[in-house]
């Protein structure tokens, strides 16, 4: 161990945590996070040990999980210090103890001043990896796109880790146009694709998450909100605000004009496919959903998420007929790239 990573691992493990709910656009805006220095994007960390080490997905580096060395590295050191856990039962722990339907007993214990998601051993092993990630890494901030409120509510209470919530909010008529939509995943060399959701189901998460983000974290000084369309439109000030509040104030953003990025490989370990995206990506509205999404969908989810709506500035519940929407919702990549960088 080096003096440089033996100091570190005195200092709260820096963790900049993507918070929200899901595909509303995170893939991008973490991947270029993660080319700036001292930063590293992780993707959705809290499948670290369901699709990196049990299933052995492909690392945004381009080899499976279990071949990439800083991966190897990281499991390395957690093996270390934490020989008593399991992929499988961390994996299963977490889906257990994050469940929806704990949101409310969470909610208290955070009102009570306690930790919201109670701790288990195997929490030791969770917070490990992410300080293992960080001394091996120098130092570096970890860039983690989870989104999952409660995972982010875990992390937070943890003494170990030092979080700020940056909070991507998106049309939920587009988020929930993104879950019907069939893509592969791009994970295992085959032809699986990403999940999808009913209307009305992403939309009641679409609003529970977000008012769940805002009412958790709003009032704090480590929260930053971004709705995706904003960044969307203009791109480079958009990312600046958010280097700026992730604690990269003088880092060099990797645009090579206003509305396009240039990314190398991260070590996402989970995520949309997006993540595998390198090379010249342009930024772009995309607004598919308002020509493609039939009346009753979008009916569906303006009526489940109408308050939250409002709250989030998104004041235009539909589109008249031949009208377009004013806020661009969705986001592709340059011609040359075969995903949606939606997330
Ligand atoms: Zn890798």
């Amino acid at each position: 161990m080096t003096l440089a990573s033996k100091f570190s691992r005195q200092q709260p493990v820096r963790v900049v945590y993507f918070a929200g709910s899901g595909r509303s656009g995170t893939t991008v805006i973490n991947n270029i996070l993660g080319q700036l220095e001292g930063s590293f994007a992780s993707g959705e960390l809290r499948y670290l040990w369901q699709r990196g080490i049990v299933e052995n997905r492909m690392c945004g580096c381009g080899v499976p999980f279990a071949q990439c060395t800083l991966w190897g590295d990281v499991m390395d050191r957690v093996r270390q210090e934490s020989p008593d856990f399991t992929p499988m039962s961390i994996a299963g722990g977490l889906r257990s103890r994050l469940a929806v339907r704990r949101v409310p007993r969470m909610v208290a214990r955070r009102i009570a001043g306690r930790s919201a998601v109670s701790d288990t051993p195997e929490d030791k092993a969770i917070v490990n990896a992410y300080r293992a990630l960080s001394d091996i890494l120098d130092g570096a901030t970890i860039v983690d796109s989870s989104k999952l409120p409660p995972y982010g509510l875990l992390l937070d209470g943890r003494p170990e880790l030092e979080v700020r919530i940056l909070h991507v909010v998106r049309d939920p008529r587009a988020t929930a146009f993104s879950w019907q939509r069939s893509k592969p995943t791009h994970d295992l060399g085959n032809d699986e694709l990403m999940p999808k959701l009913q209307v009305w189901k992403s939309s009641a998460l679409w609003a529970l998450w977000n008012v769940l983000t805002l009412l958790v974290w709003g009032r704090s000084d480590r929260y930053l909100r971004v709705r995706y369309e904003d960044f969307v439109a203009d791109p480079e000030p958009t990312m600046r605000a958010i280097a700026e509040h992730c604690g990269f104030s003088d880092a060099s953003l990797p645009f090579v004009d206003p509305t396009t990025v240039t990314l190398a490989p991260t070590h996402s370990v989970a995520g949309n496919p997006a993540r595998h995206s390198r090379g010249e990506i342009r930024i772009r509205p995309d607004d598919e959903w308002t020509r493609a999404m039939s009346r009753s969908a979008r009916w569906t989810v303006t009526t489940i998420t109408a308050p939250a709506l409002l709250l989030f500035g998104y004041t235009r519940p539909s589109r008249r007929k031949g009208e377009r929407v004013r806020t661009p919702s969705t986001l592709e990549t340059g011609p040359a790239a075969t995903h949606t960088t939606n997330s």
